[in-house]
């Protein structure tokens, strides 16, 4: 397949197509950006989950159970810690530890998150491109009724998503430039396909980098490539995480078709479930193109399924 494509990803909805399309396109032909809003520092170190939820799993490394995190894991240090009274509301295991210690340990000798990321991978042997967004500080903080503004991890993990959310901010985004290799993967691609990620607070963050959606050619009127979502939201759920959770307490029902329209103006074309063929005509009536497809990824077959449709769509787009 030499269809060249650029996938923006979060962490695990992400990870799941950008590893079915891993399967099927050549490295030279696949780049996958992630965000990197929900980075953070605990324990003295530098933390980039969605990162290394996609790395890992493109290395086979990822631990199927949790959906986060590294297969074959220990958890000693984790174990320690606690009972040395440390903190425990975000879990490390032992292997993965090893990487946060060591993307730490470069990234205050002044290494770059993208060079970093790079040499990772060709040890994990990782063949596709996977860039992180930017190399520049850019948090999300989400905004809620009862906490008032949280930064990422605090919400997701030690809140558990519970507060209501009122809106995100992405800190640091009018300054932040993308990583490098970003531009140049998104200019060089036929197509880009946004992963079914969290739209709120996995692919808004990487579309308000600086600069990144006139690269995408998503801002200028001579629209050159074709971009595709696929919905995260499946019959109004999500099949994993708060984003459906995220559009009721934003006001919106949350649907296949609230997906297509938060990317409205973005989207050439759409795939959804089929359990939700009720808002084809609608997502039409956006001038987007839909695909309906049975959009589950349950294992490595389902995403390769998956990917082999995203492919589709795209090549009747082009
Ligand atoms: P996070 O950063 O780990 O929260 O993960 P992402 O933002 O990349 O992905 C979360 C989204 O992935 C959720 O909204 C899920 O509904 C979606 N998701 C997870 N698995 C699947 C799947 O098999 N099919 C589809 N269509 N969406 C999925
Ligand atoms: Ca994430």
């Amino acid at each position: 397949m030499n269809l060249k494509t650029v996938a923006l990803a979060g962490g695990v909805g992400g990870a799941k197509l950008a590893h079915g399309l891993a399967q099927i396109l050549p490295p030279e032909n696949l780049t996958i950006i992630v965000n990197t809003g929900d980075d953070f520092e605990h324990l003295g170190l530098y933390i980039s989950p969605d990162l290394d939820t996609v790395c890992y799993t493109l290395a086979g490394l990822a631990n199927p159970v949790t959906g986060w995190g590294r297969i074959d894991e220990s958890w000693n240090a984790a174990e320690n810690i606690a009972k040395l009274g440390g903190q425990t509301w975000f879990r490390l295991g032992d292997r993965d530890l090893g990487t946060h210690l060591e993307r730490s340990r470069r990234l205050q000798k002044g290494d770059s998150l993208s060079s970093i990321t790079r040499d990772f991978c060709k040890v994990w042997g990782v063949e596709h491109r996977i860039i992180p967004m930017t190399d520049d500080p850019m948090p999300t903080i989400v905004n809620t009724v009862e906490m008032g503004e949280l930064p990422f991890q605090e919400y997701f993990v030690h809140q558990r998503c519970e507060p209501t959310v009122k809106g995100f901010r992405f800190e640091g985004a009018e300054s932040a430039r993308p990583a490098m290799g970003v531009e140049a993967a998104i200019n060089d691609a036929d197509a880009v396909v946004i992963c079914p990620s969290n739209p709120w607070v996995s692919i808004d963050p990487i579309l308000a980098v600086t600069k990144l959606k006139s690269t995408c050619g998503i801002e200028s009127t001579s629209k050159k490539k074709p971009i595709i979502a696929l919905s995260p939201i499946i019959d109004g759920e999500a099949v994993k995480g708060p984003a459906a959770k995220m559009y009721k307490e934003l006001g919106i029902q949350p649907s296949a078709l609230a997906v297509a329209k938060h990317y409205k103006g973005l989207l050439d074309g759409f795939i959804f479930d089929q359990i939700d063929a009720e808002f084809e005509t609608e997502i039409q009536n956006l001038g987007i193109k839909t695909m309906l497809i049975d959009s589950l990824m349950k294992d490595i077959k389902g995403r390769e399924r998956v990917a082999k449709d995203v492919l589709k769509l795209l090549n009747t787009l082009l």
